[in-house]
């Protein structure tokens, strides 16, 4: 695990009237034991990785409470596993990220959805949207929409957060359908204190199971006819039933204001941020007190009419504060002011931008454009726009100040065993030529970026050998597919493995075996060396691949960069037809630093010999040409000015960070590059063969260097 847990999961048997503490999304994890759940699971990815590893963390006590938690191999299964929630008066959350993991979800949702929920059914989404996102910039906002689910989205304060969870469930038994709180990245880490409440074992659950399924239901089933049934029962029956909920229990929530002749609707997740910019422009205090009334929307989706036209009534403009495209809340504010035939002037995607995300900055100078817009009474707008100019006029005078920044693009980590692939895959191309190259999800997408710059498409997590499954039939050479074990088992097992053996496809797949889904904080998955319960899952990609029928497979180990190169080459020209695999083999550095460097200290502390290796540059060999760093890429690789006074290109050096992977000593190696790379090995606690070796070398160089051995006289 990237972060462990283990303290704050005592934070959640917290009962009645304690304060707890902490960050939102364990917040989220009390909320949901609070509610009454019979089950949690989910698929990782930032931001809501951490609510699957605190859920792991939690779960000796929700085995207390006979909640079952899964840990899904893909979103799909998580949504499908809501389906428990169809039939029977059981209470679930699942967790992924989105829009990706929504993405994946889809078919699923859509089946849910249609029959509708019995029990609760709470998705939790880490909107991964904004500065910082790792993913497509879409809204789950949609997927709301279009399966008539509804969307919850917090203003990122814990008591809100907690209050949403719980009353999600209540919404969702309430209307039938199946619920979605969204938490950007701000909301998970966002820290705060609620006041707990005991939790609570689910209805029924591991220790008080249901006695048998209940009576046969067609309309239970995602199926026609009864398909046409359940759309007449959403827009019928759960659209009206989930908006007299959330009037009915104050969802939303109004923060009043003296300046009535405006207002401003916002998205409950940017609610601090709108504050914090009213703030700054001395419309509000720092408490959340606003001179400008505001409609929060604690649930964005379904919109509530008669909650919006009481808002605007009177007001003669208001401002929709909506992040992302397209402007969903804008539209429907439009509608419903238009049937009411109220003429306060709605602004959002204008003084705001259409796309990106609503920082404190953007939200500054989106609120003074309003304001010039709406010239509201009673405040001087000059003044304001004035306030503005001073906040920002700071900045060009920084930029000018600092000139131009380098990128600092994300990049592996030292050491990480897939950096070397990417290396083999560069002197592969040196000798055939240009390959084109499917990247996946996933660390090795890194290898897209410099020194690498590998990797011609990315279609999504497991779909590299898909999405090049057009590009090999039309191209003179064969094509190249890099995917991870963690996209092998969410999906190109079975979306790119399956599909080319059944149409027989000619291409090359490197399989990234490091053991973990390391880009989300390494979780656990099917061929993980162990589980969450300590034993190993007992499943092996090679065994699976072989078993469905894969012929020419190699297993390599990454750091051998020759053999890795060779196996490449041999990938790329043989006469054999069919689907060609490297497994390339190790584990993910970053995990092993982890274990080593405990295990090491461990060791140290009980005296015992500890060897670490290290590489060094010569720098008397060293040409100063720099093949190496532009090879391997390793951060530990850097330069130095030249010792000798004679050359003035800089040479290479190691840096302490080196953790010994031998990468660039291999690429040097298979690369004919200078023989300058040295490996070393330091030694604490030495034993008396170390002295004696250490002592002996000494002498050796001592005496073929004609100096006097270290501590002779
Ligand atoms: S987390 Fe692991 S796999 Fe990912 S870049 Fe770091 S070492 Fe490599
Ligand atoms: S300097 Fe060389 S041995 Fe050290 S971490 Fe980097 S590539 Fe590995």
């Amino acid at each position: 695990m990237e972060r462990s847990f283990k303290a704050e999961v005592a934070a959640l048997r917290l009962g009645d009237g304690a304060v707890f503490r902490g960050e939102g999304i364990l917040a989220v994890t009390k909320a949901l034991l609070q509610s009454g759940v019979s089950y949690v699971g989910g698929y990782q990815g930032a931001p809501v990785s951490h609510l699957i590893d605190v859920l792991v963390d939690a779960e000796d006590m929700m085995a207390e409470l006979g909640v079952h938690l899964e840990t899904c191999t893909n979103e799909a299964s998580a949504a499908a596993m809501l389906g428990a929630s169809i039939n029977y008066p059981l209470r679930g959350a699942v967790t992924w990220k989105s829009i990706v993991g929504t993405n994946v979800a889809a078919d699923a949702l859509s089946n849910l959805a249609s029959p509708g929920v019995i029990g609760g059914a709470l998705i939790i989404l880490g909107e991964d949207y904004g500065e910082g996102a790792s993913v497509i910039q879409e809204r789950s906002y949609a997927y709301a929409m279009k399966s008539s689910m509804w969307l919850l989205d917090p203003r990122p304060d814990l008591p809100t957060i907690v209050r949403c969870v719980e009353k999600g469930f209540e919404l969702s038994e309430a209307s039938h359908a199946p619920v979605m709180l969204e938490l950007r990245i701000r909301a998970c880490h966002v820290t705060g204190e609620f006041v707990a409440r005991n939790n609570r074992p689910g209805r029924y659950s591991a220790l008080n199971r249901l006695a048998g399924p209940p009576r046969f239901d067609y309309a239970r089933l995602s199926h026609p006819p009864v398909t046409f049934i359940h759309e007449r029962l959403k827009v019928e029956q759960r659209f009206p039933a989930a908006q007299a909920f959330i009037r009915e229990h104050k969802l939303n929530e109004l923060i009043p204001g003296d300046l009535d002749d405006i207002g401003i609707v916002v998205m409950g997740g940017l609610t601090n941020s709108v504050l914090r910019a009213l703030e700054r422009l001395d419309l509000a205090d720092i408490f959340g007190v606003s001179r400008v009334p505001i409609l929060v929307l604690n649930v964005v989706y379904p919109p509530v009419p008669e909650e919006l036209r009481a808002f605007c009534a009177g007001k003669r403009a208001v401002l929709v504060v909506e992040e992302g495209h397209p402007e969903y809340i804008e539209q429907a504010l439009n509608v419903e002011l238009r049937r009411a035939d109220l003429q306060t002037r709605v602004l959002g995607k204008g003084p705001l931008p259409v796309a990106g995300e609503y920082t404190a900055e953007v939200l500054l100078n989106g609120l003074a454009a309003f304001l010039a817009e709406a010239q509201p009474a009673r405040i001087d707008t000059r003044a304001i726009l004035g306030k503005v100019g001073e906040i920002v006029s700071h900045r060009p005078k920084v930029a000018a100040a600092l000139g131009e920044l380098p990128a600092r693009p994300p990049a592996f980590c030292t050491g990480c065993p897939e950096r070397p692939v990417f290396s083999a895959i560069k002197l592969m191309q040196r000798e055939i030529g240009p390959t084109h190259v499917s990247a996946d999800i996933g660390c090795h997408s890194f290898g897209t970026l410099p020194p690498f710059s590998i990797g011609n498409s990315i279609l999504g997590y497991g779909m590299s050998l898909a999405s090049a499954a057009a590009v090999g039939p039309n191209m003179d050479r064969r094509s190249i597919a890099v995917m991870g074990d963690g996209g092998f088992w969410h999906n190109g097992l079975i979306t790119g493995v399956a599909s080319s053996l059944f149409n027989k496809g000619d291409g090359i797949l490197i399989v990234m075996q490091n053991g973990y889904t390391s880009a989300t904080g390494q979780q656990f998955m099917p061929s993980s060396p162990a589980g969450r319960t300590g034993e190993a899952p007992g499943m092996d990609v090679e065994t699976t691949l072989r078993g469905m029928g894969v012929k020419w497979l190699r297993k390599v180990r990454t750091y051998g960069v020759a053999r890795m190169v060779a196996t490449l080459k041999d990938a790329m020209r043989t006469a054999e037809r069919g689907l060609k695999v490297i497994i390339a083999d190790g584990e993910c550095q970053l995990v092993r630093q982890r274990r080593v460097r405990a295990e090491n200290a461990e060791r140290l502390n009980r005296g015992e010999r500890v060897v670490q290796t290290r590489y060094g540059v010569d720098e008397e060999i060293c040409t100063g040409d720099h093949s190496c760093i532009r090879l391997s890429g390793c951060p530990s690789l850097t330069v130095k000015p030249n010792p000798d006074p004679l050359r003035i290109d800089p040479v290479t050096t190691v840096i302490d960070s080196c953790v010994g992977c031998g990468l660039c000593g291999e690429v040097a190696h298979a690369a004919v590059l200078c023989p300058s790379f040295y490996r070393a090995e330091l030694i604490r606690n030495p034993g008396w063969w170390d002295r004696t070796v250490a002592a002996w070398r000494h002498g050796v160089i001592a005496t073929l260097g004609g100096y006097a051995p270290k501590g002779a006289a």
